[in-house]
């Protein structure tokens, strides 16, 4: 399969800031008061690339200045580093699919549970650090699987692991 280049699209709340976290390195902020609903950032695009790419250097990237992010079995999309890299794990997220998933106050750091997107097996962070009182402990590519995440992040998975919930569930049903 040869890679492409969708163009870029990225749009983000102007009351949102980038700044060092107590989380991790940097992390993205509330400047002002954000309430529960609100729509909060949109990235769209990027190169789309397989493992095969990758390896061969048919696709050729500086990582530094790249995200990447699995839109499917073996595909993946780089879209460069900017407010959208800089928001954090957190167990107990304050924004999930780009909504504020509750109210969040000035000065709050806006979080992400990597549940909603991330499937790839040998992804982990261990210890998880960011602080919530339902932290998990560690957080693995596999988090998507767990029951009671489903249920909480229920419609609002990246289409990616919405399919593999579906897939997962097609099977368990027989
Ligand atoms: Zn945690």
């Amino acid at each position: 399969m040869a890679y492409q280049t969708e163009s870029v699209t990225m749009w983000f709340d102007r009351r949102l800031l980038v700044r060092s976290s107590p989380i991790h390195g940097y992390g993205t902020f509330a400047a002002e008061p954000i309430r529960a609903g609100e729509w909060l950032m949109s990235v769209h695009g990027g190169v789309v690339y397989t493992t095969e790419d990758w390896k061969t250097g048919k696709v050729q990237i500086a990582p530094e200045q790249y995200n990447e992010t699995q839109i499917g079995d073996d595909l993946f999309v780089a879209t460069p580093k900017s407010v959208y890299y800089y928001v954090n794990h957190s167990c107990d997220p304050t924004m999930v699919s780009h909504v504020a998933f509750r109210d969040i106050e000035a000065g709050e750091e806006i979080t992400s549970d990597h549940a909603h997107a991330q499937a790839f097996p040998a992804f982990r962070i261990e210890p998880c650090t960011c602080g919530a009182s339902n932290c998990r402990g560690k957080v693995t590519g596999d988090d998507w699987k767990l029951p009671e995440l489903q249920e909480r992040y229920r419609g609002h998975f990246s289409p990616y692991v919405e399919q593999l919930i579906r897939e997962a569930n097609a099977k368990k049903n027989g």
